[in-house]
């Protein structure tokens, strides 16, 4: 087909944009493998899944989907001020928080910007600082994680934004409390601090046995350059329905609100959203499941005599080697995990934590692969 050179059309950030690289859907291995049994543990889901409480909220929704949900979504604001002790009009509502993150990028950045960000840092932050023109300033990871003097030192009179993910994903570092507060700090008031919290339900929980993970909201009214942002893809086990949060300033709320799309968040997501707030019972037990996940893993790669990094997350980066090489074999064993060649670790597979039985079948794959 001949015609325009989109390509020139599109503005420059879009042009060197590289889409995200989702995990590899379960029905995509079945129409290209054939495998219709197969164990997804490629985009840190919740193996237990949502709440039931979720589920009726859900259910008790189905019949108004011809009405438009509310655009504020007020009864999920408020509770999630109880939840936090902190007022409705200082949160903003994503479509998942990838939505948030880059309603900040769109709010504060354009061509004249820098957003400063690590090396291994989750993908979406390179793809909304592409999206909107900006500079990406990627700072070189310190053991895999983030280097906070390093990206202290990066910021600029044009930064706007620094993306921490505490914990990170792929490489499941965190930061502690100490250097979070010395790195805020000594970040100007000017430039936005975007502290991405994705997997603080996992995290913060004691059987994780991280004392010095710290809860950044603790941190807001010391400065209101802080942007938090939690979701309930993760330990709430609402992946599909896409709910995710920021608390801030409150005139930063309000300048999110205004490039926020109307509706950005579906009326079956913020019932089932505001429900799991109310479920502390399935919540612990998701944090469990995991924290017994990660030691079945653990235990399962020494046996196999690989290495892994230390992780905050419900996931866990294992140096295999020739890391696509490995993911491919172990679709065909009919197990999705994920290569993270793309984040700069051509040698690792990131995996995540699944139900016991899910956990084994990956470990019984793993070593038919590696040929343990
Ligand atoms: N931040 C981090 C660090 C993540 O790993 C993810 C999910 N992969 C997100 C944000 C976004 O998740 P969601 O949009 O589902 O809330």
């Amino acid at each position: 087909m001949t015609g325009c050179d989109f390509l020139n059309l599109a503005t420059p950030g879009v042009q060197r944009l590289q889409p995200y690289q989702p995990g590899k859907p379960l029905e995509e291995l079945g129409r290209e493998y054939g495998i219709t049994e197969a164990v997804k543990l490629a985009s840190n889901e919740n193996p237990l899944g949502p709440s039931p409480k979720a589920l009726d909220a859900v259910s008790a929704q189905l019949a108004e989907l011809a009405r438009y949900p509310d655009g504020n979504g007020f009864a999920l604001k408020r509770a999630l001020e109880s939840q936090h002790g902190i007022a409705a009009h200082r949160i903003t509502l994503g479509n998942g928080s990838n939505d948030v993150l880059e309603m900040i990028a769109r709010a504060f950045a354009g061509p004249e910007q820098e957003i400063v960000f690590s090396e291994h840092a989750f993908a979406v932050y390179p793809i909304v600082t592409a999206a909107v023109g900006a500079r990406a300033i990627v700072v070189p990871a310190k053991a895999y994680g983030h280097d906070l003097s390093a990206m202290a030192e990066a910021i600029g009179e044009d930064t706007r934004i620094v993306f921490i993910a505490n914990p990170n994903n792929p490489t499941g570092t965190w930061l502690g409390e100490a250097e979070l507060a010395a790195f805020l700090d000594r970040v100007p008031p000017s430039v936005l601090v975007v502290l991405d919290e994705a997997y603080y339900e996992y995290a913060h929980d004691p059987a994780m046995g991280l004392e010095d993970y710290p809860d950044g909201t603790r941190w807001l009214d010391r400065h209101p350059n802080l942007v938090v942002t939690r979701t309930f893809s993760k330990a709430h086990g609402l992946a599909g329905l896409r709910v995710g949060y920021a608390l801030s300033h409150p005139q930063v709320a309000d300048l999110l609100n205004r490039v926020r799309q109307p509706f950005n968040v579906n009326r079956l997501a913020l019932a089932a959203a505001e429900a799991a707030l109310g479920d502390a019972q399935h919540l612990q037990r998701s944090i469990m499941l995991n924290v017994a996940g990660l030691a079945q893993l653990q235990e399962g790669f020494e046996r196999l005599g690989l290495a892994a990094l230390p992780t905050a997350g419900n996931f866990v980066c294992v140096k295999v080697g020739q890391g696509m090489a490995v993911y491919e074999a172990l679709l065909r064993e009919g197990v999705i995990v994920r290569p993270v060649d793309n984040y700069g670790l051509p040698e690792y597979l990131r995996v995540s934590v699944g139900t016991e039985e899910e956990n084994a079948r990956f470990l019984t794959a793993l070593a038919k692969v590696l040929g343990r």
